[in-house]
């Protein structure tokens, strides 16, 4: 008999839930069209399941295609100062449904900058909540992927994370700018849910005989989710619903305990359909 098991913290964090009922609420007190700006999540199942409830993805370059007093949302990675005034300025209506956790980074990164201190984000540069935040200082943050730095750092720092960062690239970064900086302020911006999930990842993983990570396989905290899990379980998929799980796989007799985790955009059914295959077979 097989073991299929939950990590203790997986799936929708506090952010992505909240958006998502968000963007629903609006889009039935409106009754009509409304837009994310970007993909709400994530999670093409998730997108999916929001057009038919008439919530429409749109970037940024096809804005002059709506509507003045058309709804736009903004997901919970936020956006930078600019285009919130850029949209306020088309006359949409703007629902921010920016995460409180990044809004936070979002003001101590303006407060800071405007302080004199030179920002610096440990986070993928291109990763839009990293955009956002750049975003309320001008642009003008210095981004490390891994807490390494091949340019001259100034000597006033103000240093922040993108929220699905790892404790180490974040105890790296501190350790170099120590050496590099004259003057360091460090705020620690990693999300809870993020290092909940990590630490809940690993501990299973040390302990089960394959594992499987669940979420967009453009998913930045998902992607964090599969390594951590594959430095201590060889046996580990990362799917983004139950239609990728692999057949020899579902069938492998040898795992007998098998550990399930999900990123932070993927919705309960997409996990419940998952472990119910592992443990049942396909039908
Ligand atoms: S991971 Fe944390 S910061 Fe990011 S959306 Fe979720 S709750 Fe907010």
């Amino acid at each position: 008999m097989r073991n299929v098991i939950l990590a203790e913290s997986a799936g929708f964090c506090f952010g992505v839930k909240r958006a998502v009922e968000k963007s629903l609420e609006i889009q039935e007190t409106y009754g009509k069209k409304i837009y994310t700006l970007g993909p709400l999540i994530h999670n093409n199942d998730v997108v999916n399941y929001l057009k038919e409830n008439n919530i429409f993805s749109i970037e940024l370059d096809d804005i002059d295609s709506l509507n003045e007093g058309d709804i736009i949302v903004i997901r919970s990675h936020g956006v930078p100062e600019e285009t919130i005034e850029l949209l306020n300025k088309k006359n949409l209506i703007v629902i921010d449904a920016t995460c409180p956790f990044v809004t936070n980074i979002q003001k101590k990164v303006r407060k800071y900058s405007d302080k004199g201190y030179n920002i610096v984000i440990l986070g993928d540069k291109s990763h839009p909540e990293v955009i956002g935040i750049n975003g309320w200082c001008n642009n003008s943050a210095i981004t490390t992927l891994n807490g390494e730095f091949d340019i001259e750092v100034p000597k006033k720092v103000c240093v922040v994370s993108q929220t699905t960062e790892k404790e180490s690239n974040w105890k790296k970064t501190i350790s170099n700018l120590s050496f590099m900086t004259k003057e360091l302020l460090a705020f620690n911006t990693i999300c809870s849910a993020t290092e909940v999930r990590q630490k809940s990842v690993l501990e299973l993983s040390k302990n089960v005989d394959a594992m499987i990570v669940i979420g967009g396989k453009n998913s930045s905290n998902t992607t964090k989710l599969y390594q951590i899990a594959k430095e201590h379980c060889e046996n580990t998929i990362h799917v983004e619903n139950s239609n990728d799980l692999p057949k020899n796989y579902i069938e492998n007799a040898n795992f007998k305990n098998i550990g399930i985790t999900a990123g932070a955009s993927t919705p309960d059914w997409i996990i419940e359909e998952v472990m119910a295959i592992m443990k049942n077979g396909l039908k």
